[in-house]
Formats: C-alpha cells, structure tokens, sequence
C-alpha cells in the first residue's frame, strides 16, 4: 500500500516536473523574443524619426537580422537577413528550428508592416535564439538532476510518513477481521492517535456497529421473546393431550373441556405467528402497500357495526362519523384499526362504553378509538408500542395477547405517514387518536 502510494507520488512529481520544465523553457524563451521585439520597435522608431537611408542594424552582433522594403515599388531599403525568405519553409509559425548541424539552430521570424510619413513599409525581423536556447540546455540539465534529487528525498520522506499514515489503517482492518456478533458489543476501533478524516471515518464506521449491535441485540430479543411467547401455548397444548391420554376418552367433560382449550390455544398461536411473521418481514420502509383513494368512513361504520355484534354487553357510540377521503392501503389500514377495536374491547370490562369517532379535521382524516377500561400508567404508555410489552396489570389479570397488536399498528400507520396519539388514565380509561394526513395522489 505504501509503496503503492510512493509510486503515484513519483508519477505525480514527474509529470508536474516535465511540465514545470516545458514552463520555464518557453518563458525562458519568450523573455529573449521579447528583448528582440524591442529592437524592432527601436528599428521602426528610428525609421520615424530619421531618413530611411540611414537605415542600419546596430545590433547584428546580438543574433538580430531584418530586410526592409517598400510595399508597393518593392525598393529593398535593408537586408542583412541571416537565413534569406528561400528559407522559409524551414520556418513553422515563424519559427525556425534546425539541430542537424553542430551550430543548433534557434531562429523567429517576425513579419511587420508599417507606415513612415506616408509610406507602407515591410519588414522581416529575425531573431536568433540559438545562444539563449544553448543556455537554456545547460541550466536545464543541472536543474533535472537537481529535481531527481529533490524527487528520491520526497519520495523516501513520503514513503516513511506514508507507513506512519497508514498504520491506523492497518490497525483498523485487523480489528474489523476480528469482529465477530460474539465480540460485537466490546471490538471498537481505537482512534487514538488517529488524525483528521481517518478519525472521522473511524468514528463513523465505530457509530455504524454501535448501531448494528443493536439491532442484533433487539433482533436476538425479538427472537427470545417469540420463542417465550410460543412456549406457553405449547405446554398447555401439551397439558391437555396429556390429560386426554389418562382419561379423555372416557370423560365426556375432560373430552370437551380439552378441545376447547387446545382449540383456543392454536387460535392464539396462530395470531402470534402471523403477527410475528408480519414483523419480522417489513418495517416501515419495506411495507407493501396497495394505495388507492377511498372513503374511511364505510370502513369505519362497518367495523363499529362488527364489534356491536361481537361485544354486544360493551356499550358502543360513534357519535361523528364524516366523509373522509384518504389515499392508502384498505385492508392495512382496516387491520390497524381494528387492533384499536379489539384492545379497547379487551380492556373494558361489560357496560363500560367505548367511542369511535371518524373525523375530517383541516383536511386529515382523524380516528378516535375512547373507551372506559383498565386504563394505563404513565410507564405503560411509553412502552406500550414496544414489541411484547403488556402492562404488569394485564398479565396479572389473565388477559390473552401477545404484545404485538401495537407494534402491528404503529408499522402500518407510519408507512401512511401518520400519527397515534395516546391518553390515558390508569382505571379510567384509554384514547387513542389516529392521524392520517391529507390524501395525496
Ligand atoms: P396485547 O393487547 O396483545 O397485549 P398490544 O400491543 O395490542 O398487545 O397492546 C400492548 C399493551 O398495551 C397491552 O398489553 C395493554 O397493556 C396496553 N393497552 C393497549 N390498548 C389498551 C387499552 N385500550 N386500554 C388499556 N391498555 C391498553
């Protein structure tokens, strides 16, 4: 890895070198056109100021060369051109540049056109950079050994802190080999030491198992609690074939008394694992939902018609019921709701009076499910959505449920995007608001 990373930095450092190179040659170079640009302007000045015929290169020993002539008769006034305009197709964007012989060859060519009192004038300045480029050669080859140096010092510099840089890296690859869900709760990355973004990651990535750990514990709950659950109707079942082993047979009352009780106990595991499958497989995200636009109001009625049949000693008002179109899945929501029903018939006992109110309020679809029971306490209210959570008071009491029913609810209820309110008083009754917000399509 390490050296991996010294190899990209000498890659790096070597093309940033042959562009640095490149750089500095052709400002090099530039700087000299420059110098020799001014003579031309100093040539041209000159012509301004004095008669063409006094027209002479002052500076010919310094590689500057020019032709002059007038434009329309042609009248050479000045020629001193190094190489003649037969040349000119050694010459590519007015540069000339010729290293076959031992003179190497650096020449510009550089057209001008001007006008003297009157008259256009052409001229040709040639400047030779064949010295300067000679210069720039040998400078040049001092500075790529120099730039070696400097790139092996970087490089052996780089390579140690790059080991040093790394370490945490490794020290984080060989805790995550060792982590395992029986190590989970104490492997966690060690930070210490650890700089800038590997200290962020190494935080992310040590908030990430705290996260999975615990999912895994709630998951290994979850599974515990199930198999605590399904335990007990297994015994009873088991209890009464037993007892129809001895003497079922025979007794008419056993014989009954023990089908009925097997009967109900396969009823309530049945409903245990379907609400255990249920929520086992989706959360809210997962949810498959069926939406389409409907009234909530039929449902409802129709489900409060259904618990006056089934709880016929339960005294059951639905004193509003307004039209309200939502967009959902029916059937979920008809589930959910009637788990609502269903507790609020459990937990009151006969002649207590349970409300079911459905309600258009600024546009949401509101659902009130009011009864006079058992009520809850404050410490039942905030767990009650918790999977297997039954009030100390209910499993006292005998009351059949999993703990699951609230749990079912709330799941289908979010992925609508809605809301449960709970009120309750402890022996004197429970409310429980559903929210649905405003249909959207
Ligand atoms: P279950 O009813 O099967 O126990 P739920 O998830 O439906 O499971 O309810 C969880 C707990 O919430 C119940 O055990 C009970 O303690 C409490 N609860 C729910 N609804 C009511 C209610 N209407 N009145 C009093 N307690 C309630």
């Amino acid at each position: 890895m390490a050296f991996r990373i010294s190899l990209a930095y000498l890659k790096l450092l070597l093309t940033h070198g042959v562009l640095l190179f490149v750089g500095f040659f052709l400002i090099f170079m530039y700087d000299k056109k420059d110098s020799y640009e001014d003579m031309s302007e100093a040539v041209i000045h000159n012509m301004e100021a004095n008669q063409e015929e006094q027209l002479s290169n002052p500076y010919l020993t310094q590689g500057f060369s020019m032709q002059i002539h007038e434009k329309t008769t042609r009248k050479e006034l000045y020629n001193d051109l190094v190489y003649t305009p037969g040349d000119d197709k050694k010459f590519f964007l007015g540069v000339h540049m010729d290293f076959r012989d031992t003179n190497d060859t650096v020449v510009i060519n550089d057209d001008r056109s001007f006008v003297v009192r009157g008259t256009e004038y052409v001229g040709r300045f040639q400047y030779n950079l064949t010295d300067s480029y000679q210069q720039f050669v040998s400078i040049a080859w001092k500075l790529v050994l120099f730039y070696l140096v400097v790139v092996a010092l970087i490089i052996r510099k780089g390579k140690r802190s790059d080991v040093r840089l790394l370490e945490p890296i490794r020290i984080m690859s060989a805790t995550a080999n060792r982590l395992t869900v029986n190590n989970l709760h104490s492997e966690r990355l060690n930070i210490e030491g650890t700089k800038n973004e590997l200290k962020d990651l190494a935080n992310v990535i040590n908030a990430m198992l705290d996260r999975i750990e615990t999912s895994y514990e709630s998951q290994k709950q979850f599974v515990s609690d199930a198999s605590h659950e399904l335990r007990t109707p297994i015994a009873v079942i088991q209890g009464y074939i037993n007892m129809l082993n001895r003497w079922g047979s025979s007794n008419e009352e056993v014989l009954q008394e023990s089908i009925e009780a097997i009967q109900n106990e396969a009823r309530s595991m049945q409903d245990l694992v379907e609400k255990l499958l249920f929520l086992s497989r989706h959360d809210k995200k997962t949810l498959k939902l069926t939406k389409k636009r409907f009234n909530m109001r039929p449902l409802v009625e129709d489900m409060v018609r259904e618990t006056k049949l089934v709880a016929g000693n339960r005294i059951i008002h639905n004193p509003v019921m307004e039209d309200v179109i939502i967009y959902g899945d029916k059937q979920a929501l008809k589930q959910a709701i009637r788990i609502f029903i269903d507790n609020a018939v459990k937990y009151t006992k006969d002649g207590d009076e349970i409300t079911i109110l459905c309600q258009k309020i600024n546009e949401d679809c509101v659902i009130t499910i009011s009864d006079t029971g058992i009520g809850m306490t404050k410490k039942d209210i905030d767990h009650i959505f918790n999977r297997f959570y039954r009030s100390d008071h209910v499993r006292n009491q005998n009351i059949s449920g999993h703990g699951l029913g609230l749990s079912l609810a709330k799941l289908i209820i979010l992925a609508h995007t809605g809301k449960i309110k709970v009120r309750s008083q402890f022996k004197k009754g429970s409310s429980f608001i559903i929210t649905l917000p405003k249909r959207r399509f």
